[in-house]
């Protein structure tokens, strides 16, 4: 999949995405928002409102496997607030898909109300899914489309091109993602987005990414520090010295004896992403959206 870097998203990029996304809108009912739940704030798209418009959106809080349960149901709450409606989901594993759809329903009764006074009732609700390079968006399309991607028939006034998988229960999904850039000129964005591995790691100072994350858990989540590392005695520990600390527990060495902190950078930054040091959210829902 495509990685987020300085480069890919140029001016003329940016734009088309735009153009192609209102272009396919008035084709769907309903737009689903993929956002990271360890990041839903650093994963959203600085533009989507507006590009979205009046189009009914959902919040699809994925890789849920991966974020602190009590975060994400405060994420909820918080979008809940803001009139958006969200929910947990795990693409990889498929929980919680099961409530798009009756999440969808639920935001447009009454449009469904509408359709059922014409007689149109069976009609299929249609939703495009977009979201920032990595979110999720193709796991969440082959999760969903049912019976190997079968193609929904072509009909009228569908742009030549595209395809609809039915996902069941009177829904269609929108084969192509809009693929969206994030809020890449904030480098606090920039620093959570590659804790998650969203912006790969060539692009970015691997041992100084490492040395930040070892600092915010040490400050968040000590207690998982501690375990994954058999620390003790770091809370004043500069991040070097986390890192330091790190490589010397795990028997890090490079020929002459030095340590080697740049395996343990590498270590560090694969076990967070793997979940090695369990289920941890980067963002909480403090102050507004
Ligand atoms: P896209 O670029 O938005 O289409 O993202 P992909 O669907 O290619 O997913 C990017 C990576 O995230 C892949 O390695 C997926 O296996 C992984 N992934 C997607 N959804 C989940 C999820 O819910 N949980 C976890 N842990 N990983 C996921």
């Amino acid at each position: 999949m495509e990685e987020i870097t300085s480069v890919q998203w140029f001016p003329g990029h940016m734009a088309k995405t735009r153009r192609k996304i209102k272009e396919a809108l008035p084709l769907v009912d309903l737009v689903a928002e993929l956002l990271d739940a360890r990041v839903p704030m650093a994963s959203r798209n600085p533009e989507l409102r507006s590009i979205v418009g009046q189009k009914p959106r959902i919040v699809l809080l994925n890789k849920s496997d991966t974020a602190d349960e009590a975060v994400t149901r405060q994420w909820i709450a918080a979008f809940a607030k803001e009139g958006v409606p969200a929910i947990a989901v795990d693409c990889k594993s498929g929980k919680g898909l099961n409530g798009v759809l009756p999440l969808a329903r639920q935001v447009l009764k009454d449009k469904i109300a509408a359709w059922e006074r014409k007689g149109m009732g069976s009609r299929p609700i249609r939703i495009m899914v977009v979201g920032i390079p990595n979110v999720g968006k193709s796991s969440f399309i082959n999760r969903l489309a049912k019976g190997g991607k079968a193609k929904v028939a072509d009909r009228p006034g569908v742009t030549r091109g595209n395809q609809w998988f039915s996902i069941g229960k009177g829904g269609e999904l929108l084969d192509t993602p809009g693929v969206l850039w994030p809020k890449f000129d904030d480098p606090a964005v920039g620093e959570r987005l590659a804790f998650t591995g969203a912006v790969k790691d060539d692009v970015v100072d691997t041992e100084g990414l490492a040395c930040r994350l070892l600092l915010w858990l040490r400050d968040q989540y000590p207690g998982r520090l501690a375990e994954r590392y058999s620390l003790t005695g770091f809370e004043d520990m500069a991040g070097h010295e986390l890192l330091y600390a790190v490589a010397k527990k795990r028997g890090m060495l490079i020929s002459g004896g030095e340590l080697d902190t740049e395996r343990a950078a590498a270590t560090v930054l694969d076990e967070f992403r793997g979940g090695k040091l369990g289920r941890i959210s980067l963002e909480r829902p403090e102050g507004s959206l």
